[in-house]
């Protein structure tokens, strides 16, 4: 019967016992006197019992009557059989529970206790101060039961476990050794050894989570070459030439970095990071430029066609003297025009492509594609990137995001690329001011926008859903014939969502481009990428409804120009975690600040449990605090596989098994041994 509540924890095995983590510890005090034991403690006391009785009415419960030099306390249990017949008056017992306060006497509820006559000389020493491990449990196997199967196991169970490191690469990180951690991580002394046990533990994860990301990222290295490619001065004068304004010394970083990726026939693999409106994509174009100036293809992805669109005409614009043939990609794109652009793709006469993921469908094949972009790449999830295929080689690849991670959780997600950050914006830009407010205001918030409408200037309204009666919301299309109707009725107000057609949807991105619509009601799919830079204004409603970081990036659709911008969002009466969100969102401006709230409000589980995959058997490490020890790990990882990479030295020998055992799909670790 145990093993089948076991394994509806996921206990199957004796091993599964030991990985079986406590989610908690309870940190019982040392002994005290009755009389300084304090309510709302873990107290224990030690004394005589001087009377007890069994109290029959409901709640059925046992009290024992404790006394010592100072005072007395009231020990209560609610399910009291089998105490009964233990507790008799007269002996000497030692106590630990929950300190309160009942009927103006100190009460130790549901306490553990020890009967000290006996043989004094056999008793369990652990009670003063000490700790109990509390797991996750159920109503049929509680967590003390738990706690007592792995106190009888661990002694055997440890010894089977390998260890990874020689205890002398432990000892100098001021580390258990992985044994004597699961030990401890169990049944800690001290409060110390019990983090001393999960510090070392989460070195051993983030470890093996860097050493996948070292071998993959050797494998990069040493598999196919990439195509060298032409950065020279040359090429780069006339790069420049076609950007119309002068880059950022961030920008002009990161550009300095690719270059020399492009450089060298190892293909390139690097994260470029940049808050919302930090100007990525001139970056991106310059790395695709420096592929058509050397006479091969490059492959810009984004992940919604209205930002494939949008970069499409962008990229035009940029590209207006310059020799470069472009063309989109997208779901909507179909029939001659796609079989025009399959063929131009195979044939080499187009170098520029823009698209959606259907640049990675099955048909698609590049006469020469030197390097690819992925844009917002958030949005796509970690496996999915670098997929687009060249004929000959491996491409360079570009991964571009604004979504806002702590630096920590994009080392475990993106561990195995170079990171670049653009930390910088352009020139003239100002924080956007950001206000929170309730539905009850709305009308003065519409006469603020239609205030800076007068101006000239353009705002966004975004909406949770498309039509009416989906949840009790108001939607895109009733606020846009509402704004059209009565509060805005002198402004042109269109409408956007993914549901209108392609040529439609462009058509309506162009006017509001042209200033020919002044106020662009939408729902999310203006969340990434758009680029308005007269767009000044963006009001969120139902705001409370929307995540912290698609907040940000809906906020980063102003703000784009030296104008001053606004993002007011408009919240019902919401839940704590909405305000919270809200509040994060006026006062930090940062997309990382704005991340770290995220971490902070929803917690590790929530965000590891995402896309950002790869994370779910992280149990010790703390993505937002133990960045020290995912630096260590990773140098270590990396200098790991330099030394040995394919792991097969002896000593290397667990490490080999553990992470084949972990990763064995997604790394080529197992073909080359
Ligand atoms: P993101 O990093 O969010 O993708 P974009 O690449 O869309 O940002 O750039 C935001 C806006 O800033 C665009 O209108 C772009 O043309 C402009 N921009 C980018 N770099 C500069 C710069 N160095 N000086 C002035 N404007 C710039
Ligand atoms: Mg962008």
């Amino acid at each position: 019967m145990r093993a089948g509540h076991l394994q509806g924890l996921g206990i199957k095995t004796c091993g599964d016992l030991l990985f079986y983590y406590p989610r908690d510890y309870l940190y019982y005090s040392a002994e005290k006197p009755i009389a300084e034991l304090r309510p709302g403690e873990m107290g224990t006391a030690k004394g005589r019992i001087i009377q007890t009785r069994l109290i029959k009415k409901r709640p059925v419960r046992f009290e024992a009557l404790l006394e010592d030099e100072s005072g007395r306390a009231v020990l209560t249990w609610f399910n009291p059989y089998g105490i009964s017949d233990k507790l008799q008056v007269g002996l000497t017992v030692r106590a630990t529970g929950k300190v309160t306060m009942f009927g103006g006497r100190v009460q130790l509820a549901q306490p553990k206790f020890e009967v000290l006559d006996d043989a004094a000389e056999g008793v369990d020493d652990r009670i003063d101060s000490h700790i109990d491990a509390v797991y996750s449990a159920t109503l049929e196997l509680p967590t003390n039961v738990i706690a007592r199967i792995v106190r009888e196991h661990v002694a055997t169970l440890v010894p089977q476990v390998e260890e990874w490191f020689d205890a002398a690469h432990l000892k100098e990180r001021g580390y258990l050794t992985r044994r004597d951690a699961l030990k401890a991580i169990h049944l800690p002394r001290t409060k110390k050894e019990a983090e001393k046990a999960r510090r070392t533990l989460a070195y051993h994860e983030f470890f093996l989570h860097q050493l996948a990301k070292a071998i993959k990222r050797y494998h990069q290295r040493t598999g196919q070459p990439a195509v060298i490619l032409r950065a020279d001065d040359v090429v780069d004068a006339r790069i420049h030439k076609l950007i119309p304004f002068a880059l950022t010394a961030a920008q002009e970083r990161v550009i300095q970095a690719i270059r020399k990726d492009l450089q060298s026939n190892k293909p390139m693999n690097r994260l470029l990071q940049g808050d919302v409106g930090s100007g990525k994509t001139v970056v991106a174009l310059y790395a695709m430029l420096a592929a058509v100036a050397t006479g091969h293809q490059a492959a810009l992805m984004a992940p919604t066609e209205i930002l494939a669109e949008q970069h499409f005409i962008t990229l035009q614009k940029f590209l207006e003297h310059a020799r470069v043939r472009t063309a989109i990609l997208t779901g909507s794109v179909g029939g001659k025009e796609r079989a025009a652009t399959l063929a131009g793709l195979l044939q080499g006469t187009i170098d520029l492509a823009i698209g959606t993921h259907a640049l990675i469908s099955d048909d698609v094949a590049f006469k020469s594609l030197a390097l690819n972009v992925i844009d917002e790449q958030h949005k796509f999830g970690v496996e999915q990137r670098a997929m687009i295929r060249g004929k000959h080689g491996a491409p360079h690849t570009l991964v571009m995001t604004a979504t806002p991670i702590p630096r920590t959780l994009a080392m475990t997600a993106f561990g195995d690329l170079d990171v670049s950050v653009i930390d910088e914006l352009p020139p003239g830009r100002h924080p956007v001011v950001t206000r929170m407010t309730v539905a009850a205001n709305r009308d003065q918030v519409y006469q603020f926008v239609a205030g800076r409408l007068k101006e000239g200037e353009q705002a966004y309204v975004v909406l949770p859903v498309i039509d009416e009666g989906e949840l009790e919301l108001r939607s895109a299309s009733q606020v846009q014939e509402e704004l059209q109707r009565d509060l805005l009725k002198d402004y042109r107000i269109g409408l956007l969502h993914g549901r209108i057609e392609r040529s439609m949807r462009q058509h309506i991105m162009e006017r509001f481009r042209q200033k020919l619509i002044d106020v662009l009601v939408a729902t999310t799919v203006i969340e990434v990428g758009v680029d308005v830079p007269n767009a000044t204004v963006m009001v969120v409603e139902h705001a409370d409804r929307f995540g912290l970081s698609q907040l940000h990036q809906l906020r980063g659709r102003v703000g784009r120009s030296e104008k001053k911008s606004f993002c007011v969002l408009i919240a019902d009466q919401t839940t704590d975690d909405g305000i919270a969100r809200l509040q994060a969102m006026v006062k930090h401006a940062s997309g990382f600040k704005i991340a770290e709230e995220d971490l902070k409000i929803r917690g590790m589980g929530e965000i590891i449990g995402t896309r950002q995959s790869g994370q779910t058997d992280m149990h010790f490490a703390d993505l937002l605090f133990d960045t020290d020890l995912l630096m260590l790990a990773r140098r270590d990882a990396f200098l790991t596989i330099k030394n040995d990479p394919r792991l097969l030295a002896p000593a290397n020998a667990s490490l080999r098994q553990a992470v084949l055992a972990r990763f064995g799909d997604t790394i080529s670790l197992a073909d080359v041994g």
